[in-house]
């Protein structure tokens, strides 16, 4: 049977969260997310979900609907490098439109998380043609993967008890540690908020923390400085945006706590500058933002020669396949809360285990995670979309 690409379609999914979290730049009012679906000539359908894009989600569905379909429908699923050259390279009219005296400030982010939809939803389909699990086609390393919870936010009415409980709840799930939030507080506040998350776990727990981009330079080298004591396995974007590849070469320098960037890069390209200023220790690049799973694997082989290990940011149903098929994949991230992500506990049919402090890695083909219909036409956004739906 032929595996020619027939139909491409992404549906644009939002829910709204019950409460508001709050992180180091920023606050969690809704759950978004692309489900991505390819249809092969022989029957197999390809789909994933990925990504939490409010602002351009509309966008990214009419690039895929639009112009990635007919690029697309025709080819052969298993021609992946051609298909995601000519992706790449295509340039959509609507975002490079400006003005003779203005710099081209279109927003690039859009076109790479359009690649990176259609992306997994081919190694998907490519894994339900050959019947293997994705961590098997890529050449897999281990078939479980330590897991550790994002928590820690700062929401309303939430005291040291209720961090306290959040944490043991962790624990008592098998989860392997947290990944929690800084930088919306003082630097010496969250160091006291990381001391008392390791009384109150112990030493045999995993504490990564992550402050979103919130820090100066200096605040983040005195934060590291006030918790050096507490075994952090790693610092996470500890720094503002804008001078990032000199500032982290420095944070990093004056710490002994590995860092961690690399989750809003969009490309294999901005990753090796991060990589060879010596700016982190481990990369969390994600392949629903940076252009797929044919992207990320390519910042991996990268990475893989400068030392640097693999993380990913969020998105365990793909995750948890990438840093299985890697030897230097680190820890698979999930929120362990229904409020905060509804969609990880609603969208799946079924969930990977989780047990001493590992996810199994999904046996079924492809993702191994097939999603339920019900959930998408729940979710469905109201956003406009061009083409068919
Ligand atoms: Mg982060």
């Amino acid at each position: 049977m032929s595996t020619a690409i027939v139909e491409v379609n992404a549906i644009p999914l939002e829910k709204n969260l019950s409460k508001v979290f709050q992180g180091g730049t920023y606050k969690i009012t809704s759950r978004y997310t692309l489900v991505t679906e390819i249809r092969l000539a022989n029957g197999v359908v390809g789909q994933t979900y990925g990504g939490d894009e409010e602002r351009y989600q509309s966008e990214i569905v009419e690039i895929i609907n639009g112009p990635y379909r007919d690029i697309l429908v025709g080819q052969d699923v298993f021609d992946v490098e051609r298909d995601w050259e000519s992706l790449f390279q295509y340039q959509p009219s609507t975002l490079i439109n400006r003005g003779i005296h203005t710099l081209d400030l279109a927003n690039k982010s859009i076109i790479m998380q359009a690649i990176a939809a259609v992306d997994i939803a081919r190694w998907d389909a490519i894994g339900k043609t050959v019947n293997k699990p994705l961590y098997k086609m890529l050449g897999s390393y281990r078939d479980r993967v330590p897991v550790i919870a994002i928590g820690g936010y700062l929401e309303a009415e939430k005291g040291e008890k209720e961090f306290g409980d959040e944490l043991l709840g962790y624990k008592k799930a098998q989860i392997a540690g947290v990944k929690m939030k800084v930088g919306h507080l003082t630097p010496a506040e969250d160091a006291e908020r990381v001391r008392f998350a390791r009384r109150t776990v112990g030493d045999d727990f995993i504490i990564a923390c992550d402050a979103n981009q919130a820090w100066s330079i200096e605040q983040a080298i005195e934060f590291a400085r006030l918790v050096q004591k507490c075994n952090v396995r790693w610092f996470e974007e500890p720094m503002q945006w804008h001078d990032q590849l000199r500032g982290l070469a420095q944070i990093r320098a004056a710490s002994d706590i590995p860092i961690v960037a690399g989750q809003g890069e969009i490309s294999r390209f901005g990753c090796r500058d991060l990589a060879l200023a010596g700016a982190l220790d481990i990369l969390n690049v994600d392949a629903t933002i940076a252009g797929g799973i044919t992207e990320w694997r390519r910042i991996a082989g990268m990475a893989s020669t400068l030392n640097i290990g693999m993380a990913h940011h969020e998105e365990p149903q793909v995750a948890v396949h990438l840093l299985a098929s890697v030897a230097h994949g680190l820890y698979v991230e999930i929120f362990n809360n229904p409020e905060r992500d509804p969609l990880w506990f609603e969208l799946p049919e079924a969930h990977p285990v989780i047990k001493d402090g590992y996810m199994t890695v999904p046996q079924g083909p492809g993702l191994g995670m097939p999603l339920r219909e019900k959930t998408i036409d729940q979710y469905r956004a109201s956003v406009p979309v061009a083409g068919r739906s």
